[in-house]
């Protein structure tokens, strides 16, 4: 039995899936289910018995205390997170809440639990916590991709609440042997995406007819990885990854943000093509958002080296089936596409 935090969010829910698909071993999945967590992604999950839900806040220390003395998983994959960047500009204390507080809370309880197995459950125990390439702050240009070793530098409240995560599991490690994993991934896209963020927020607004806003000049660089590969890697490394290491995970696959929806136009344009016109004329450059990092580039070489782990998806092949798949979805969307997301979208992007 393992715990997966955040298990009803974009990434958490692939995790679950693949998990599941792939291992005898139940899951239970604690989420808050805030805005960004959507039990209609693990709908298939339904009569899976290897599938607990749990609705939990990880800020809740009593509760969190009790789940690992009822369930006694053999590890955590953490993901439970506040995840989106402009969020966390227009309002940094939720990201503080959760991201920090949170991260601290099921620390302790999770390392109160561990103190009480006996000295082979201690050792076999992992509590892996995902995080991201964004608390690395932005590559000039003559620097070469983030490895392990560069220095945190993170310039959005998103990013520094990270940073102070992975500075707290860090230190559970070197300061009480608490057997932790971190993994600092790059962009992901695929599947069960929130339509907030670039990818699905393109294709949604494309195929209703919407402006594709751009901020700024749209020449701000991310390395993207498919969700699946994103969750391989985890596997991966809670399979094999050494005890107190960090990883970078990542896909080599740099772009602009304006070249991913141009890419996203054309493949719609062969897909299902406008009765008039492209859907590249839809783009619409808007005010760059404050701090706003130019260039994310990740040396993903460890995790190769050392586990063997590698991308089986290139961008070419993702970006297609990310578009299929929001095609063949799109009830998902409209059923996310209401209420507060449309208020949230109205407030950033003057539009509904
Ligand atoms: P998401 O916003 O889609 O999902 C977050 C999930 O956490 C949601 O299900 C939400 O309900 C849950 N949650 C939030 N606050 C909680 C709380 N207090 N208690 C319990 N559950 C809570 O996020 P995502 O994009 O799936 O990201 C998951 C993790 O991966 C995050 O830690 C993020 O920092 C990290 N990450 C994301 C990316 C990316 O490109 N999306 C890249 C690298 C790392």
């Amino acid at each position: 039995m393992i715990f997966v935090t955040g298990g009803a969010g974009f990434i958490g829910s692939n995790f679950v899936l693949d998990w599941l698909a792939a291992n005898d071993e139940p899951v239970v999945n604690l989420d808050k289910l805030t805005y960004a967590g959507n039990l209609a992604n693990l709908a298939s999950l339904q009569n899976d018995a290897k599938h607990i839900f749990e609705q939990v806040d990880i800020c809740d220390a009593h509760r969190m205390q009790a789940l690992f003395e009822a369930y006694r998983p053999s590890a955590v994959v953490h993901f439970a997170a506040e995840s989106h960047v402009d969020r966390s500009i227009l309002g940094p204390a939720e990201f503080i809440r959760t991201n920090i507080n949170g991260t601290f809370t099921l620390l302790e309880a999770a390392r109160s639990y561990w103190m009480t197995l006996s000295d082979g459950e201690k050792a076999a125990f992992r509590f892996l916590h995902v995080s991201t390439d964004e608390v690395y702050g932005s590559l000039g240009s003559s620097d070469l991709p983030f490895t392990e070793t560069t220095a945190y530098a993170p310039n959005s409240p998103y990013a520094a609440s990270k940073a102070a995560s992975d500075h707290l599991v860090r230190s559970y490690h070197h300061t009480y042997g608490f057997p932790t994993l971190t993994t600092n991934c790059s962009n992901n896209y695929g599947p069960l995406h929130f339509p907030e963020k670039l990818i699905p927020l393109t294709i949604t607004n494309a195929l209703a007819g919407k402006p594709l806003p751009i901020y700024g000049d749209g020449q701000q660089i991310r390395d993207w990885l498919f969700v699946s590969d994103h969750c391989a890697a985890i596997r991966c490394v809670l399979d094999k990854g050494r005890v107190g290491e960090t990883y970078n995970i990542g896909g080599h696959n740099e772009k602009a943000n304006l070249d991913v929806v141009r890419t996203l136009c054309d493949i719609l344009d062969e897909l299902v093509p406008k009765e008039q016109g492209l859907y590249v004329e839809q783009i619409a450059f808007v005010t760059d958002r404050p701090g706003h990092d130019r260039h994310y580039a990740i040396d993903a070489g460890k995790i190769e080296r050392e586990l063997g782990w590698r991308p089986a998806e290139t961008f070419e092949s993702g970006i297609r089936k990310t578009v299929q798949w929001y095609l063949d979805h799109q009830a998902w969307v409209a059923d996310i596409q209401s209420g507060k997301y449309l208020a949230w979208m109205e407030r950033n992007y003057g539009q509904r």
